[in-house]
């Protein structure tokens, strides 16, 4: 089996599987607690913060824990925008791409009275610091743009982005969750105030995640209840996933250069091999992308289908359509880098692990090609392109 979805979980590292394993077993006190094993909790925690925070370039007061990126995301933005209204400011700039824990929450934001500003994505699935500055306003309370597209891979300007923000006075959050433990990311260089990770998306546990906030400003809490995370957000802290996730960012840190020169390598290989496909085009900046990011358009092929057969021949992969998985709307990225409906529908998402060898690469390549190949066979839309009856996008 060829798991070529790391985009949207990873395996757990063997390292992280052993921590977690080790503090479930050995360190289950409550780390609120005051006698001996839970004290041993709350210093697994205060270890994972430090780590954490080193990784980041952050202070480890910064670093609030929380159920993973969904959640981090939200209480980010929902806390931005409820401070930037109590001093007037009730305008949000975001853009068109982002994952949907950022899209629906500027929504529902915005039936509450905020006024949202999505910004336009470039066709290389590109957003440019000039749009933020021309974006933003004296009303403005936030700037959220991710750091690395979660469809496409496309790395955005966020130091650029920062430093417009900075200068303005903005507050500047970054989704960072495909990002972390892939490439280096650094809330000082970066000028990150807010940053949002999730453990599961580079081979840590799934349901932890965290909250980098810059100090010196304000988080609201959106759970109520223990004193927990500094009173911002409540509950009895996830003290293995917590460390697991330290142990796997950490893991990951130590050795990013040169897995990032390795699945770029590989990455390149499979998108010249891909390439070769007629009628096909790569969805994203071909360089500026996370290292283990491919995504394709096929015309006349359906992604479903796709994903379908490739699961028969052993191959894990994704299609933009199955996001939104239950309805046929073909993905939103895809529409906001200008791919049609019926193209953004013949999407193919390849995401690489470390783990992947060469010969894999060739395996997925022929395989790719031969579905492809047995799809247009007898699709209806393809015949229509082949006799003219439908003009070729790609
Ligand atoms: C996976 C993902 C999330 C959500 O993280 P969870 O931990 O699964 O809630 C948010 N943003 C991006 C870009 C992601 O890829």
């Amino acid at each position: 089996m060829i798991y070529a979805d790391n985009a949207a979980t990873t395996k757990m590292s063997p390292l992280a599987m052993e921590t977690m394993m080790h503090v479930l077993r050995e360190s289950y006190g409550n780390p609120s607690a005051l006698y001996t094993i839970g004290r041993e909790a709350k210093k697994i925690l205060d270890n994972a913060r430090r780590d954490i925070a080193a990784v980041i370039h952050a202070a480890p007061g910064e670093i609030y824990f929380t159920s993973g990126g969904s959640e981090a995301d939200n209480q980010a933005i929902r806390s931005a925008a409820l401070l930037g209204a109590r001093k007037g400011k009730k305008h949000l700039v975001s853009t068109a791409f982002e994952h949907h824990a950022i899209l629906h929450t500027l929504e529902k934001l915005g039936r509450e009275g905020f006024e949202v500003t999505l910004l336009d994505i470039h066709e290389n699935g590109l957003v440019s610091a000039e749009q933020v500055a021309e974006a933003i306003r004296e009303d403005t309370a936030l700037v959220t743009v991710m750091a690395a597209n979660n469809e496409i891979g496309t790395l955005q300007p966020i130091r650029e982005i920062g430093r417009i923000c900075r200068e303005k006075g903005v507050v500047f959050h970054t989704d960072a969750v495909q990002a972390l433990g892939h490439i280096p990311v650094d809330v000082q260089m970066d000028n990150i105030d807010m940053l949002s990770a999730s453990a599961h998306k580079f081979h840590g546990p799934k349901g932890t995640g965290f909250l980098f906030v810059r100090e010196g400003l304000d988080l609201l809490n959106l759970i109520e209840g223990g004193a927990q995370e500094k009173g911002k957000r409540a509950g009895t802290e996830n003290t293995a996933g917590i460390a697991s996730m330290a142990a796997a960012l950490t893991e990951a840190s130590l050795k990013i250069e040169e897995t990032a020169a390795d699945l770029s390598a590989k990455r390149d290989r499979l998108i010249r091999g891909l390439s070769e496909i007629p009628h096909s085009a790569l969805n994203g900046d071909a360089e500026k992308r996370l290292p283990g990011n491919v995504n394709f358009c096929f015309e006349g092929v359906e992604g479903e289908m796709m994903i379908l057969l490739l699961d028969k021949k052993g191959i894990q992969a994704s299609s933009g359509s199955a996001c939104t998985s239950g309805s046929l709307d073909p993905s939103h990225v895809l529409l906001a880098i200008g791919r049609d409906h019926d193209t953004a529908r013949g999407s193919l998402r390849l995401t690489l692990s470390e783990d992947i060898t060469m010969e894999e690469i060739e395996y997925l390549i022929g395989s790719v090609k031969e579905t492809v190949e047995y799809l247009r066979s007898f699709s209806p839309t393809w015949k229509d392109l082949i006799s003219g009856r439908t003009p070729f996008v790609l």
